[in-house]
């Protein structure tokens, strides 16, 4: 029986063409897909979900992570560093991870995700020590059922060619594009509904070659698969992109074909009005990491700009090493809070931060059929009880799940299968992955 019907929510927000929000409301779910949104919906024999006291919205889109990281929450050297210097602190530790640590700390992250309401992620791998590949994350995210967007990162400029990272974690770039071909052949399903996407994602200019860059973009447009980087992070990453390049990081990003819909940039905090303008035109997405940002104090992305000029803009939680949470729903709440400290208590509503963080994120991956609770898509849904203590005394309770909370899903379903049930994850068994995933942290820490 794979029909589902979610019943009495107090709230339904669509996300739809005129962004409804129904009351009372229930969704019919069958085949993966919404089969119907409205009041008083008959479905017999389906499994009823009771949604009472409930707001439910689509699932929230994550755009970007590094799901490695997770192993490496709150290390004390890379605390209080900006980023060049935090890199050099890590390097060395994710260099003695392997496709075990890699596979344990994706099934932590994801299942925070899940449990904070995404139902849809990217993931940015971008070093394979010890075997590790990009395979390793794709079985975690099959195991815990959430949908998945690896990108099949890259470093090739190593500390002896003047570059960043160790040369002991860069690879050569001939077996870099080898095993782009290789991850995209085996895992990308350009379908409807699909499970896994593959993108290809070098890891930042500072750390591959225009080459590299260009040699991506190349195979991406041939494969049909998208483009992700980091880009215009803070302001050392703008004097690199002048010093080395000649130009701001936004020209770098045109001259070398990484702008189009195609492709999204994390970041962006230091983009000018002309990199904007130019993110617009040529529909090139953002993935916005508010806490990272924060985290690491490299200021506050021009999300309002961006948003006025047509830029599609998403969250991302960004790696856990430099969050070092991974709450989705969290994530959206400061992205409003940080947009109303440079602009202004009416820089950014509560509903818009919602629509970044689903709509704008399915939008930003190249997801028509994600993103909204309309008929015909795919069955994504969060459902946030509204009954506890976070929102208690609110008179709004779609505003309030950004402005109070709760920060946790009660259920959450992706395409129709049950993830989160009554806010445990269903399909793992979590207190045995944070169990394994402790011990091989403290292993990493010698
Ligand atoms: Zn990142």
């Amino acid at each position: 029986m794979d029909r589902v019907l979610i019943r009495n929510a107090d709230q339904v927000v669509t996300m739809d063409g005129s962004r409804r929000e129904l009351s009372g409301a229930d969704i019919i779910v069958g085949g993966g897909k919404i089969v119907a949104v409205g009041q008083g919906l008959q479905a017999p024999a389906a499994e009823v979900i009771e949604a009472r006291g409930c707001v439910v919205t689509p699932g929230l889109v994550n755009t970007h992570h590094h799901l490695y990281q997770s192993m490496t929450r709150a290390v004390p050297g890379g605390q209080d560093a900006l980023l060049f210097g935090w890199l050099k602190t890590l390097y060395p530790i994710w260099g003695r991870m392997g496709p075990e640590e890699l596979r344990v700390s994706a099934l932590t992250g994801l299942a925070e995700l899940a449990l904070s309401g995404c139902t849809l992620t990217s993931d940015h791998l971008y070093l394979f020590p010890n075997g590790a590949t990009l395979d390793d994350t794709i079985h975690a995210a099959r195991e815990i059922g959430v949908r998945f967007h690896p990108t099949r990162g890259a470093m090739s400029i190593g500390e002896s060619a003047g570059g960043l990272p160790p040369d002991a974690l860069v690879e050569r770039e001939e077996a870099i594009l080898k095993d782009m071909v290789r991850v995209v052949d085996r895992f990308h399903d350009p379908a409807e509904g699909a499970m896994v996407r593959v993108g290809l994602a070098p890891c930042s200019p500072f750390s591959v070659s225009r080459d590299l860059m260009r040699e991506a973009a190349l195979l991406a447009r041939d494969k049909g698969v998208m483009l992700h980087t980091h880009l215009a992070e803070n302001d050392e990453d703008i004097a690199y992109s002048l010093a080395t390049f000649g130009c701001r990081p936004g020209q770098y990003a045109e001259e070398l074909g990484w702008t189009g819909d195609d492709v999204w940039h994390a970041h962006c905090v230091k983009l000018d009005p002309s990199e904007i303008g130019l993110f617009a035109r040529s529909r090139t997405g953002v993935a916005h990491c508010p806490c990272s940002n924060c985290r690491l104090g490299s200021g506050i992305a021009p999300v309002r700009a961006m948003r006025d000029a047509g830029v599609k803009v998403a969250l991302g939680v960004d790696g856990s090493a430099s969050n070092d949470a991974g709450n989705l729903v969290a994530e959206a709440r400061m992205a409003m809070l940080l947009q109303r400290v440079a602009h202004g208590a009416d820089a950014m509503a509560a509903r818009e931060a919602l629509e970044i963080a689903t709509l704008g994120g399915a939008q930003v991956l190249g997801r028509r059929d994600c993103g909204s609770l309309e008929p015909g898509k795919r069955a994504d849904i969060a459902i946030w009880d509204m009954t506890g203590i976070e929102a208690a005394g609110a008179w709004d309770p779609v505003a309030a799940l950004m402005l109070c909370g709760p920060t946790k899903v009660r259920h959450l379903l992706v395409e129709g299968r049950q993830i989160v049930r009554d806010g445990q994850v269903a399909t793992i068994d979590l207190p045995r992955v944070i169990e394994d995933q402790n011990r091989l942290a403290r292993r990493l820490a010698g």
